[in-house]
């Protein structure tokens, strides 16, 4: 693209477009994306950028895998969209097919959402429904851990950590029933002190609680932590003995992200409701997914109004569903686990031997999640300088300096990642900030 043009577009950008977390009147450095494949973003001045990132936890399988964009082109020439109140397709029925059999245990009713937010949202609704149904009506709020997080709508928003980043919101959001962040580690020994607060919440506000919302696993967005499975068996169990839904949020974790296929598996438990999204398309298309179980469904379908009240207009829609098909056919035709495994190795590895600067203070690993944990990230135009240095994406929020990479990424390119990670951990002590360079465009 010339170099007129480019300006051109950016300029634009400026005027007209909000970005993600981002201030209109002092934007914040954006790259111009022309195109992608693979690990590889290519930038319109003719840079190729590893996507570190994986374009925010979804690019499982790398970008525009070719069965994936086949399988929309297939979908578009057919059907792109069709209302789903009195019309089903085979891509959803395919879909819905294929989710049943992945999801653990019995969860094998689907109810499609176009963002995760929105799946996260019908799984609270679903669970009130639910205890009303079973003649609980004063069950209509949530459980939920600090340090959570469950998306940017006010329902979800309401359900995310009260400190982290929607503390501005508060006077929108219902009041929802908090537990501390579990404290043992993943890998750790296993302290039965840390399911006790949770324990004494759910004896304390019975009467109100529907269910209890958790990304199993791996705190994201408000937390980039692991913690012990334990903590999920005894939550399924406290779930059951007090009649209270158990969702986990696996709209980060699932799809083999932090080594299993969904991160629930390491505890062995089934949820009441799954969320899904992000990698669910293989991050093609946005799409997401509420699975329940036959019996949650049939409670909510037998009580009033002997239906579930949610519906969006693009609920199921035949490409995202085309997309979501291909992928999971993907997953089972070469060894993700394998691979995840692998960065896994690498990453341990390579992460940690970045304890020992003065700037990091913790750097944990698991599956294909890298963290590390800064004292003092750099200012975007640092962070920016060295994407554009390194070709390596990288886009630390808070304290938390992180990799995500597609499973596909190579060893060669895991250490220019890793080497990536070691120069933004640098730049961000404040002895080392070295003073900004011109921008280097081509
Ligand atoms: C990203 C995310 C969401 C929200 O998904 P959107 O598609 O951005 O609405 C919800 N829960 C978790 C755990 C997430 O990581």
């Amino acid at each position: 693209m010339n170099r007129l043009l480019q300006d051109t577009l950016l300029q634009l950008d400026r005027e007209h477009l909000w970005h993600p977390y981002a201030s209109m009147t002092t934007p914040p450095p954006v790259n111009l994306a022309e195109s992608a494949s693979g690990t590889r973003i290519r930038l319109a001045d003719g840079t190729e950028l590893i996507d570190a990132v994986s374009s925010w936890w979804c690019m499982a399988h790398g970008h525009n895998h070719p069965r994936i964009v086949e399988a929309v082109q297939v979908q578009l020439k057919r059907l792109a969209q069709v209302m789903f109140a009195g019309f089903t397709h085979e891509p959803a029925i395919e879909l819905g097919r294929r989710l049943a059999e992945a999801a653990p245990g019995d969860l094998d009713r689907v109810f499609f959402a176009d963002s995760g937010s929105v799946a996260v949202e019908c799984a609270a609704k679903l669970a009130v429904q639910y205890q009303l149904a079973a003649g609980k009506p004063g069950r209509c709020r949530l459980a939920a851990l600090r340090g959570g997080y469950h998306g940017d709508t006010a329902g979800a928003m309401a359900l995310s950590d009260p400190e982290g980043m929607h503390t501005l919101f508060r006077g929108l959001l219902v009041q929802h029933h908090f537990a501390p962040q579990p404290v043992t580690r993943f890998g750790e020994e296993w302290d039965p002190a840390d399911f006790a607060p949770m324990a004494k919440l759910l004896d304390r506000f019975d009467s109100e609680i529907a269910a209890v919302i958790v990304e199993p696993i791996f705190q994201g967005a408000n937390a980039m932590r692991f913690y012990h499975p334990e903590y999920l068996r005894q939550l399924r169990r406290a779930c059951d003995e007090h009649g209270i839904l158990l969702i986990c949020d696996e709209i980060a974790t699932g799809f083999g992200r932090t080594g299993e296929f969904f991160a629930s598996d390491y505890a062995g438990i089934v949820p009441d409701i799954m969320c899904v999204g992000k990698a669910l398309t293989g991050g093609t298309i946005t799409l997401a997914a509420a699975i329940t179980r036959p019996a949650v469904a049939e409670i909510v379908s037998r009580g009033e109004p002997g239906r579930f009240m949610h519906g969006p207009t693009f609920m199921a829609n035949p490409l995202a569903c085309a997309a979501g098909c291909a992928s999971l056919a993907l997953f089972e035709e070469y060894d993700w686990r394998s691979r995840v495994a692998a960065i896994e190795t690498q990453l341990s590895s390579e992460l940690h031997e970045l304890r020992n600067l003065d700037n990091v203070s913790d750097t944990r690993v698991l599956g294909a999640v890298g963290v590390v944990e800064l004292n003092t990230t750099p200012p975007p135009e640092t962070v920016q300088r060295i994407v554009r240095e390194t070709g390596v994406w990288l886009r630390p929020f808070g304290p938390w300096l992180y990799t995500m990479p597609p499973f596909i990424t190579t060893p060669e390119e895991i250490s220019r990642i890793t080497a990536a990670m070691r120069q933004v951990a640098e730049a961000g002590s404040s002895t080392s900030e070295r003073p900004l360079k011109k921008n280097k465009r081509r």
